[in-house]
């Protein structure tokens, strides 16, 4: 008998051919398996009905750890072709199923490192050894199926040895496309900033010494450069802010294990599996007492981001150091994408770092490292890339076409949806300017190809004027197909709805900018959502941004347009001057604004955050995006809701008001960390009330929580107790991002699902 199998998911560049082969071997059938262009494994195999059956039931039971089956089409037929042997064959271009992928990249498995230790082994201190379980695969590829060809490995031919291993059913790295060695495959070297070689025998432990004494060095990685120095020093890491962009922005970082990580920040029984699971994403740990690295590493906040080594690069750097951690931040100039080339890396880095250390692998895609923090047991995942993407989020639901969204503008992805899959990007940005466009534009293309789609509809944000916007109507007029304009909120909402495939929900979407269906600014709000749309059932009351955007930066602003409704905050104003870039100048601007009384309004949550940091004096300036906020939950996580204020609501508006009211009166009596917590349980109350009473009237049992607020661990655990108490389900997201990284996702749900 014959059978011929398609295997659909994720099954290139797991190993699954090699698996095919010994499977097939072991039940006695021949044949061939081989890789398709639309990233699909066809398999062929002969033998007796009962040796099929068993290799049929095997292939589904001991599929490789990373394999993804979505799907497997089996023919039988009687006649058989007579094959002689079982083989892995040559890969054919043939692309007609569509929503396979590549996997994203894996860190270094526990058996390289191994091999990498071992003296006697001949890949002994080389710096790329992989397997067919481990190493990148995402960011090498250019094209399908994935083979060599189709990779940047494509320059770097085997040596004899490792074409004996490649094709060696017994060995580990039998057809692994990544198989490489310290006689064929990349090399490491280190440069001076201005890229001129320097002579040394071991570039990468030089390295690690270099970064210890202080030195700023740019690391080429797999999908992008970091900058790295040490992060006990207070002198480097001030170096490496002096750059605008860089002033109070917190730095990831590297450590070498889990035990080391552990003397600098607290590590729960959750956060220490996922630092350690192939994914090693950057994990936001709550920094220890006696926290010993510099206040520069990332500033005035409670939490630190780190991260383990995830290449044998990484781990080397650390083999001749003290130093517990290094800084590990990607390397981009201001709102431009990762760099990822050796020349660009001179040209834009080179006044930053001392030294570069290089490989001479390219890198095929972009791909900047996942940041994930934890409320308690929950994974919140705040940035999705290497290591998750392009891996699908599988949905309950099929979608009847075939969707493609754009995102918003800030903290950009961008996401196909086809069937049951919603394939989303690596971290894009902010798309602002043309470098970061054209990272979307190239990100769109390559995951087009990959998942073989056929784009039916392109999704955006509501926003008229964002890039993506206009992007997405380019992209559907070339393919003639409709653009769905998606509500900023309501894609937050959707993105939860799916996430849990409920058919209804309230939820509660809270962030710094939403464009409304009205044309004003909103990020406070309180929508139900089903597959019809969505309806603004509440939000918080619009408060004035004085001098408009400016107010996003200076917080102060925003804190004096609500207390001027009630106040003269003029004398205060003015003894702030020096808080603004223009000192008394602008105060004085500013208290003429306030008497004009004209200036745009936003419901927003982060806004209210923004002027409650600000009035307390934890942060003045938002440098960059969620700072104040940020810096505010830090501190309120040393205080208490001493004020107890009972939420204010006049027709489905929640009073900021009184809120804003209240910490002013109460700043110089009780302390910042008491007020910030206050504040932000009033919000969190108030926002968890009016949710109850709509799911009540509605009839609604699920209520959630999206948007960038819900990062904010003391806001989240508050909506919490309110909705659960009062009998609701509480739902947020543990897959898909709850702040802009998700909105791509939400849009391509509102334009999949959505009944027309
Ligand atoms: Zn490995
Ligand atoms: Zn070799
Ligand atoms: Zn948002």
């Amino acid at each position: 008998m014959r059978a011929e199998i398609k295997v659909s998911g994720i099954v290139q560049g797991v190993g699954f051919r090699p698996f095919v082969y010994r499977t097939a071997v072991k039940n006695g059938l021949v044949g061939y398996v081989r890789n398709r262009g639309d990233a699909v494994v066809e398999v062929v195999v002969e033998g007796n009905k009962a040796n099929l059956t068993q290799f049929l039931e095997d292939l589904k039971a001991d599929k490789p750890p990373l394999a993804q089956i979505y799907n497997t089409t089996t023919d039988i037929k009687k006649e058989e072709e007579g094959f002689s042997e079982f083989k892995i064959i040559r890969s054919s271009g043939e692309a007609e199923l569509s929503g396979s992928v590549v996997p994203p990249d894996v860190s270094i498995c526990d058996e390289c490192l191994r091999e990498m230790r071992d003296p006697q082994n001949r890949r002994f201190d080389y710096f790329f050894i992989t397997c067919t379980d481990c190493g990148p695969r995402y960011t090498i590829i250019k094209g399908l199926p994935y083979d060599r060809p189709n990779t940047t490995m494509q320059e770097f031919p085997m040596c004899d040895a490792c074409v004996k291993e490649y094709g060696d059913p017994a060995n580990r790295r039998f057809h692994a496309q990544t198989v490489a060695c310290p006689d064929c495959g990349p090399k490491v070297y280190l440069t001076s900033s201005s890229g001129e070689p320097i002579d040394c025998r071991d570039p990468i432990r030089e390295t690690g010494l270099l970064l210890e004494e202080g030195n700023i060095v740019a690391i080429k990685g797999n999908g992008g450069f970091h900058v790295a120095t040490a992060t006990t020093k207070t002198e480097p890491v001030a170096r490496l802010r002096r750059d605008k962009h860089r002033k109070q922005k917190p730095f990831a970082i590297m450590a070498p294990d889990l035990e080391t990580v552990k003397s600098f920040a607290e590590v729960n029984q959750w956060e220490a599996e996922l630092l350690t699971s192939y994914r090693k994403p950057i994990i936001l740990l709550k920094k220890r007492a006696d926290y010993p690295l510099s206040d520069l590493v990332s500033p005035e906040l409670h939490s630190v981001g780190t991260m383990l080594p995830y290449t044998g690069l990484h781990a080397m750097l650390f083999d001749q150091v003290e130093e517990p951690a290094f800084v590990m931040t990607s390397a981009n100039p201001p709102s431009e994408p990762i760099v990822t080339d050796n020349n660009e890396a001179v040209s834009k880095l080179g006044s930053t770092v001392d030294y570069f250390l290089f490989h001479n692998r390219q890198i095929a895609q972009r791909c900047d490292d996942s940041v994930v923090r934890f409320h308690g047991k929950d994974p919140c995942l705040i940035r999705r890339s290497r290591g998750y993407a392009p891996e699908p989020v599988l949905l309950k639901q099929v979608s009847d076409r075939c969707v493609l969204a754009v995102g918003g503008e800030l903290n950009v992805t961008s996401c196909i949806l086809t069937e049951n899959r919603a394939f989303i990007s690596q971290h894009i940005g902010d798309v602002e300017n043309l470098e970061n466009l054209r990272f979307l534009k190239d990100s769109i293309a390559h995951l087009t190809k990959l998942t073989n789609c056929s784009v039916e509809a392109v999704a955006c944000d509501l926003h008229p004027r964002f890039t993506t916007t206009k992007l997405a109507q380019e992209i559907a007029s070339k393919l003639g197909c409709p653009v769905v304009k998606v509500q900023h909120h309501h894609a937050h909402a959707a993105a939860l709805m799916a996430e849990w495939n409920v058919p209804e929900i309230v939820a509660v979407t809270c962030d710094g900018f939403g464009y409304g269906s009205d044309g004003s600014a909103w990020g406070g709000e309180v929508l139900y959502t089903d597959r019809e749309g969505y309806k603004r059932v509440a939000h918080l009351e619009a408060q004035p941004m004085i001098g408009g955007d400016l107010a996003t930066y200076y917080p102060l602003r925003v804190a004096a347009g609500i207390l001027h409704k009630q106040l003269d905050v003029s004398e205060w104003l003015l003894s702030l001057s020096n808080k603004f870039p223009h000192g008394r100048k602008e105060a004085e601007v500013i208290v003429k604004q306030l008497e004009k009384g004209s200036a745009p309004e936003t419901t927003s949550c982060g806004r209210v955050l923004d002027a409650v940091s600000a009035m307390l004096g934890i942060c003045y300036t938002r440098t960059y995006e969620g700072e104040p906020a940020m810096k505010l939950e830090s501190t309120a996580m040393k205080g208490k809701d001493v004020l107890n204020l009972a939420p204010r609501v006049e027709g489905n508006v929640l009073d900021t008001t009184v809120l804003v009211n209240e910490i002013f009166s109460n700043k110089d009596k009780v302390s910042a960390a008491d007020l910030a917590c206050s504040a932000q349980s009033y919000l969190a109350r108030g926002l968890a009330q009016l949710a109850v009473e709509e799911a009540m009237r509605l009839k609604v049992k699920h209520i959630g929580f999206s948007g960038g607020v819900a990062y904010n661990e003391h806001i989240k655990a508050t909506i919490r107790k309110t909705v659960e108490k009062e009998g609701f389900k509480f739902l947020v997201h543990n897959r898909i991002p709850a702040g802009d990284g998700g909105t791509s996702f939400g849009q391509s749900i509102v334009a999949g699902f959505q009944k027309k």
